[in-house]
């Protein structure tokens, strides 16, 4: 375990409102939202901080502002009227203000060490006290802090460290869902699709950055079935309504063909492409944890719950809490506990009492991931029961998922029947082995016993804790308006407003668009891959990582648009407290290719040990968890055999590729 030292030396603040306040004298300070505190802090000069080694001459950088200056006066020479003239200056100049507004939000590295973000939580009673940093518990902080309730949140690991950066990335209501519902005429089952496809909708307002459409090719190799899944998808898109996101399609083989180049052809009539969201669930995670942070709740990861104290006369329950860092006991008080430990629900549910009875199921998943070129285009899925699919994700082919024995380790087995069930899919000429695989990992699915086991449940206790488990990413916004609805009734809260999370802009969502990587590339002399990996996991606070850390834009790995900014905005301004943290969940390498992960861990561990002091002893035992980390959950050196990119997507690989299936590159 890391020594309390380096808690103290963590500086975690958030980044900075975009809305810096303006002091008198003319220096510009902002207001740094931690827990409950909000404090006014000087801006110190970051670029004076950052990491001096290795040594790289400043770049040249192109500001908007500049790029944008010629372009006023050229528009404005052509445009033949005054009218048309002023209107689009002054849209420019609109325009170059949020810009510049965005740009100039320079963070700050005010230092909030550990002791004062504990003392928070000891020091308060809070209205809601919410146990668990997944989707769920993340969520329902968000939800309370919104409403003005004093919120804490505590998570044992890292945000998101659960099943809730293990899933499969679809945000949807489920064609087999529908399929199940009309067979067993379930309406209730409809019902809970609608709100789900309500719920998706709401994803590309409050998330924009963090989610993307997906076609879904679902090839069909007998007219038979042509018309049976054509209404069905129909009847998918008749349920989404408004909110659905394309309309559903035929294509024809040779146009299957075109969008799927490696997807098998013997039998292939057509396909039918319906459309669902993508997500990268660990950093939206995150954006609901630093979301709610913004919005005044105290959140801390590495702080365990132990023990709950039954409420006292004045209805108020003792927490027993241990941070890890510091193996330092917390006594938190709050008036609502609100059980958000996914499968492990039940120890909290016992920690309450030792008559509850245990609702856990959890089931597992696997996934294993591909070289990009195996689904370069759309995701490949069907609706036979075990059935993979095989989609896009972070530029490479994601697989899954496969029912597995419990556990986070995941098997030879289940890779290997992964591997066979997608090979049946792909083109018999096209060589897919273990050597393919470049990660492999195998969440648990928190689900409650019951034939509705997938489904959310929140249970009330007399004890003041309630126990939302179950349900899904897809709703799990829903889930938390619900719990807190819940818990302000029967605990009679006072909450200042309703809940407003439907339309509450997550962490870098605000003045986010699709043309954000193209003003990242203008303003900062990006190649466009690093441009839109910062544009779609950092938001508009990709503005302030690269500002903020201006010498640090070199390349992690060769290969991947991963930049050393990354790290330090990650420590500073993300919770990132360990290697793993950032590696798996900040940057998602760890997800994508175990070996790329490996190569990146050095510099990583190196420049974490600058920003938090880290001795020579602490940076070897990060490097070891981490190593131990990538063995066990990642299946490196197990199950994901591949030696990143020079088995994977060697040049003669690349070759034998473009060769054969020219489409593709
Ligand atoms: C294989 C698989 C695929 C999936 N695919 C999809 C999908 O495509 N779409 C979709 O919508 N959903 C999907 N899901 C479901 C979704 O991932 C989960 O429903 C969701 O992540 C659950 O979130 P949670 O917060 O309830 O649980 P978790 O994410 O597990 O969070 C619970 C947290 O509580 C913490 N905790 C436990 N005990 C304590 C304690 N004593 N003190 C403090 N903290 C504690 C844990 O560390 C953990 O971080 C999938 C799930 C799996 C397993």
């Amino acid at each position: 375990m890391l020594p309390a030292s380096v808690r103290r030396a963590v500086a975690c603040p958030l980044p900075p409102n975009p809305h810096p306040h303006f002091h008198p004298s003319g220096a510009v300070a902002v207001l740094v939202h931690f827990g409950n505190s909000t404090r006014k802090t000087k801006v110190k000069d970051i670029e004076s901080q950052a990491m001096p080694e290795p040594h790289r001459p400043p770049r040249p950088r192109k500001r908007l502002r500049q790029c944008l200056r010629p372009q006023v006066s050229a528009d404005a020479s052509a445009s033949a009227s005054a009218g048309v003239r002023v209107r689009h200056l002054a849209t420019l100049l609109i325009i170059n203000a949020a810009v510049t507004m965005l740009m100039t939000a320079t963070p700050t590295l005010a230092e909030i060490p550990s002791k004062e973000q504990l003392k928070a939580l000891s020091d308060n009673i809070f209205d809601v006290l919410v146990i668990g940093g997944g989707a769920t518990g993340c969520g329902c902080a968000l939800d309370a802090a919104s409403r003005g309730l004093k919120t804490a949140l505590l998570e044992v690991s890292d945000f998101g460290s659960g099943s809730s950066s293990k899933s499969s990335k679809l945000l949807h209501g489920g064609l087999r869902s529908l399929q199940s519902a009309l067979r067993a005429r379930d309406t209730k089952q409809l019902l809970r699709m609608y709100d789900d496809f309500q719920e998706r909708a709401l994803f590309l307002k409050t998330a924009p950055h963090l989610v993307k459409p997906v076609a879904m090719v679902m090839p069909i190799e007998e007219y038979g079935d042509l018309p049976r899944h054509w209404l069905l998808l129909k009847l998918y898109d008749l349920l989404a309504g408004g909110s659905k996101l394309k309309a559903s399609h035929f294509l024809s083989a040779k146009q299957t063909h075109f969008a799927c180049p490696m997807l098998r052809m013997d039998n292939l009539k057509g396909s039918l492409v319906s459309y669902e969201l993508q997500m990268d669930d660990a950093r939206l995670c995150l954006a609901l944890a630093l979301t709610a942070a913004r919005q005044g709740a105290s959140v801390a990861n590495y702080v365990q719950v132990q023990q709950l104290s039954p409420p006292d006369l004045t209805g108020i329950r003792l927490v027993i809490a241990k941070d890890l860092l510091s193996q330092q006991q917390l006594a938190v008080r709050a008036t609502c506990v609100i059980n958000a430990a996914g499968a492990f629900a039940d120890y909290v549910r016992l920690m309450d009492s030792k008559q509850s009875v245990a609702i856990a199921r959890p089931t597992a998943g696997t996934h294993i991931v591909l070289p990009g070129y195996f689904a370069r285009n759309c995701a490949v899925h069907g609706l036979r029961p075990g059935e993979v699919f095989a989609m896009p994700w972070q530029g490479h082919t994601l697989v899954g998922s496969s029912d597995g024995a419990l556990g986070l380790e995941p098997m030879q087995t289940e890779v290997d029947e992964l591997l066979d069930k997608f090979r049946q899919k792909i083109r018999q000429d096209v060589l897919l082995s273990k050597k393919h695989v470049l990660s492999a990992w195998k969440g648990l699915w928190p689900s409650v016993a019951g034939p509705g086991s997938r489904r959310p449940l929140l249970l009330g206790s007399e004890r003041r804790l309630l126990t939302i488990a179950s349900g899904d990413w897809t709703n799990y916004r829903a889930m938390a308006e619900d719990t807190l609805d819940g818990a302000i009734k029967m605990l009679r809260l006072h909450p200042q407003s309703e809940c407003c999370t439907h339309r509450l802009p997550l962490e870098g969502a605000r003045h986010w668009t699709k043309e954000l990587p193209l003003e990242l590339m203008r303003s900062f002399d990006l190649p466009a891959n690093v441009a839109h990996h910062l544009s779609e996991s950092y938001g508009t606070n990709a503005f302030t990582l690269l500002s903020a850390f201006d010498g640090c834009h070199g390349r992690l790995h060769d290969q991947l648009p991963h930049i050393e900014a990354e790290v330090h905005y990650a420590v500073l301004f993300e919770y990132a407290l360990t290697a793993v943290d950032v590696l798996a969940r900040r940057m998602r390498v760890a997800f994508v290719d175990v070996a790329a992960a490996m190569q990146m861990l050095p510099r990583v561990v190196q420049i974490m040990g600058w920003r938090l002091n880290w001795t020579t002893a602490v940076q070897e035992d990060q490097m070891l968890r981490t190593v131990r980390f990538l063995q066990a959950e990642m299946g490196m050196g197990t199950v994901a055999l591949s030696d990143s990119m020079t088995i994977a997507q060697s040049e003669m690989d690349k070759r034998i590729v473009t060769k054969k299936y020219p489409e593709i590159y």
